[in-house]
């Protein structure tokens, strides 16, 4: 029942696909197709914080029914070997943004006129393709209106904020429900480590002192470092470290969207995905692993340097060894909007389950020269004023 607007005129060059063949895109793509509404056969979607498919028709109420199944953790090394023969791997038809890269499966409700993650129209579709499965997800907590409504207060008081970034906080601007993928791995580490203890001790220095042309010598005491020699080990066990597996949008607006709860990670069902999208992971389960790496390792350097003890630590030599890590692909939702201004795109995204709100923000040009253009008549009134005051002294 998915009504496929018309997209938005295009700009620019880019690949061009006919509105006709995006609809069937969009109707191959989404997972909503799979839950017809028994009253009235329209598409029910995830209802954001229950755990139930609600009929937008008809206002039909189903109860989704969690796989009993445990959350697997994959085998890396076996994964990294064998290829996708090791993992679960699902067939999902996806369409792409050429400006942007971003590759995503639509919904139903949505139009595939315009790129969710940077506003650009220069979507085509890619077809289907296999990948590793999502192991388990955090299904959306807050709803469009609430999104909305968390969006409006971090507007709230932007007064240089264009009138196209308003529109989204007043709701005429369609938000859009988007589960980002990640990566996240399990490894026990065992670290040995050289490096150098500091005791910090001081000794009685005589200095020449210069007072009332008197040179005289007095007795300071200074501080200085002895260094001794260490090596040990330390072991720990990292659980979950999230690698975002996506490049759509900048790291810092990603980064900033922590702390996720994935505590509470739900066995992956696509019961949650009806009515949202999803977005095709782009960094491979290898670079993934190679910044969780990162992560740990500066997690560990804390640990070498509580365990070497003392007051000031040197580490030289840091070897880690991973025993069996393991990693499963989970979806972590976010509210996106994405709008062209000024000839670029600007992002907007809120974390899903916490409300939090990251953007960019241009400043509206007009609204700055009208600030300006204020303040050159203020100026020009109080030189009136003042210019017409008696000049004395
Ligand atoms: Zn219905
Ligand atoms: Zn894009």
């Amino acid at each position: 029942m998915g009504q496929t607007m018309p997209p938005p005129g295009r700009s620019g060059g880019g690949s061009r696909t006919s509105a006709a063949s995006l609809a069937a895109a969009a109707s191959a793509a989404t997972t909503g197709d799979r839950f017809p509404c028994e009253q009235c056969g329209a598409v029910l979607t995830y209802a954001p914080g229950t755990s139930e498919l609600v009929c937008a028709y008809c206002g039909h109420r189903n109860r989704i029914v969690e796989p009993m199944v445990e959350i697997v953790e994959n085998d890396l090394r076996a994964a990294l070997e064998k290829g996708l023969a090791q993992a679960p791997t699902e067939e999902t038809r996806t369409v792409k943004c050429g400006a942007c890269a971003a590759e995503f499966t639509l919904a139903a409700d949505h139009h595939a006129g315009t790129c969710p993650f940077c506003g650009s129209s220069a979507v085509t579709d890619t077809g289907a393709s296999r990948r590793i499965k999502p192991a388990a997800l955090l299904p959306f907590a807050i709803d469009e209106a609430e999104a909305q409504g968390r969006l409006r207060s971090w507007l709230s008081g932007l007064w240089f904020a264009p009138t196209k970034l308003r529109q989204y906080a007043r709701g005429s601007g369609r938000l859009t429900g988007m589960y980002l993928p990640y990566w996240t791995y399990d490894s026990r580490t065992e670290t040995d480590y050289s490096g150098q203890r500091g005791t910090i001790y001081h000794v009685p220095v005589q200095v020449r002192v210069v007072r009332g042309g008197n040179a005289t010598y007095e007795t300071r005491m200074v501080q200085k470092v002895r260094w001794t020699p260490v090596s040990g080990h330390v072991s720990r066990f990292f659980d979950d470290v999230l690698v975002l597996a996506s490049r759509s949008l900048p790291s810092w607006m990603t980064d900033r969207l922590e702390p996720w709860d994935v505590q509470d990670l739900r066995a992956y069902t696509e019961s949650y995905l009806s009515g949202f999208q999803s977005e095709a992971y782009q960094v491979t389960l290898d670079e993934g692993f190679g910044v969780a790496q990162a992560k740990m390792r500066s997690a560990l350097q804390m640990d070498v340097m509580a365990d070497i003890g003392g007051d000031l630590q040197r580490i030289d030599r840091m070897e880690v060894a991973h025993g069996a890590p393991t990693f499963k692909h989970v979806l972590l939702p976010v509210w996106l909007a994405a709008y062209v201004f000024g000839g670029r795109s600007y992002r907007l995204c809120i974390n899903g389950r916490t409300g939090e709100v990251q953007g960019e923000r241009p400043w509206s040009v007009w609204k700055l020269l009208g600030l300006a253009l204020l303040i050159a008549i203020a100026a020009a009134l109080l030189a009136l004023v003042y210019g017409n005051a008696p000049q004395g002294y």
